[in-house]
């Protein structure tokens, strides 16, 4: 079985990430809804049914839509107790993680990284398998001091730039909306972003690539959090592959030793 990360869907209207490898099939949130999770798997040449676990980050809707779907093919749902009780999950078929806390997944290795965000007990996820690590990190209000070690040590960094900071104090979203996505707790800018990025570099041996996801459709553009993200790390003379997600992502696939360019050109819509 091939080793690499596939996007599902990334942003306000649904999220999902497929990491594979060594026979282990995992997805990181569920937010796509079930249809979409089906043909995003069938695209990669799997079935719900055939995945060893979905690893939810928090109960918010854009994350668990298809979770009715993958309960009812039995699937595991592994994420931190809080999550699971917020999201409504019997004990059955679910596993509670720690926050820092380290799983066997399959044949994967999941540790669970604590996030500041408005939800019960809310995480991003750092995942080894078939000598791949990735780290996912969206859905967070400040960047938390543990956090860069996590992402120095991914090959595949999949993180949140969710908003141009200007875009949105001067865009349309109503005050109590803007508060609460600028508020600790709301989502990451593309300029935090790109300081916990270059903090990351500093203390990394590797060369990742880096994934934006979770981008804004009315606060912010995918060449905006690009060019930003890239100028940040510029700063620290870092130098990364850096792709914005599109929101539809089943085409968009990162594996191991595949540049920026044929990972770009593998999202571009077939025919
Ligand atoms: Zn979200
Ligand atoms: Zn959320």
């Amino acid at each position: 079985m091939s080793v690499g990360v596939r996007s599902l869907g990334s942003g306000s209207s649904g999220n999902g990430l497929l990491i594979e490898g060594d026979g282990t099939s995992l997805v990181v949130d569920c937010g796509i809804g079930p249809r979409v999770l089906a043909s995003g798997l069938r695209a990669a040449g799997r079935t719900v049914g055939e995945l060893d676990a979905v690893l939810l980050t928090h109960e918010h809707v854009d994350h668990v839509r298809a979770l009715p779907r993958v309960i009812k093919e039995r699937v595991p749902v592994i994420a931190t107790a809080g999550t699971l009780r917020a999201a409504g999950i019997a004990s059955g078929g679910a596993e509670a993680i720690a926050l820092g806390g380290e799983l066997a997944v399959a044949g994967a290795s999941v540790t669970a990284i604590g996030v500041s965000h408005d939800a019960a007990e809310p995480c991003g996820y750092h995942v080894r398998l078939a000598g791949i690590a990735v780290t996912v990190v969206t859905d967070l209000g400040r960047p938390e001091p543990a956090l860069a070690a996590y992402l120095a040590a991914a090959d595949l960094i999949v993180i949140e730039a969710n908003h141009d900071e200007a875009m949105l104090r001067a865009g349309p979203y109503p005050a109590h909306l803007k508060r609460r996505v600028l508020s600790a707790t709301g989502h990451l800018s593309n300029a935090a972003c790109g300081r916990l990025l270059l903090e990351a570099l500093a203390g990394s041996r590797r060369r990742p690539t880096v994934w934006l996801a979770h981008l804004s459709t009315t606060n912010n553009r995918p060449t905006l959090a690009r060019q930003t993200v890239q100028r940040a790390i510029a700063a620290g003379g870092f130098v990364a592959p850096v792709v914005p997600l599109p929101r539809h992502g089943h085409d968009l696939v990162w594996r191991p030793g595949l540049s920026s360019a044929e990972t770009v050109q593998l999202s571009l819509p077939l025919g």
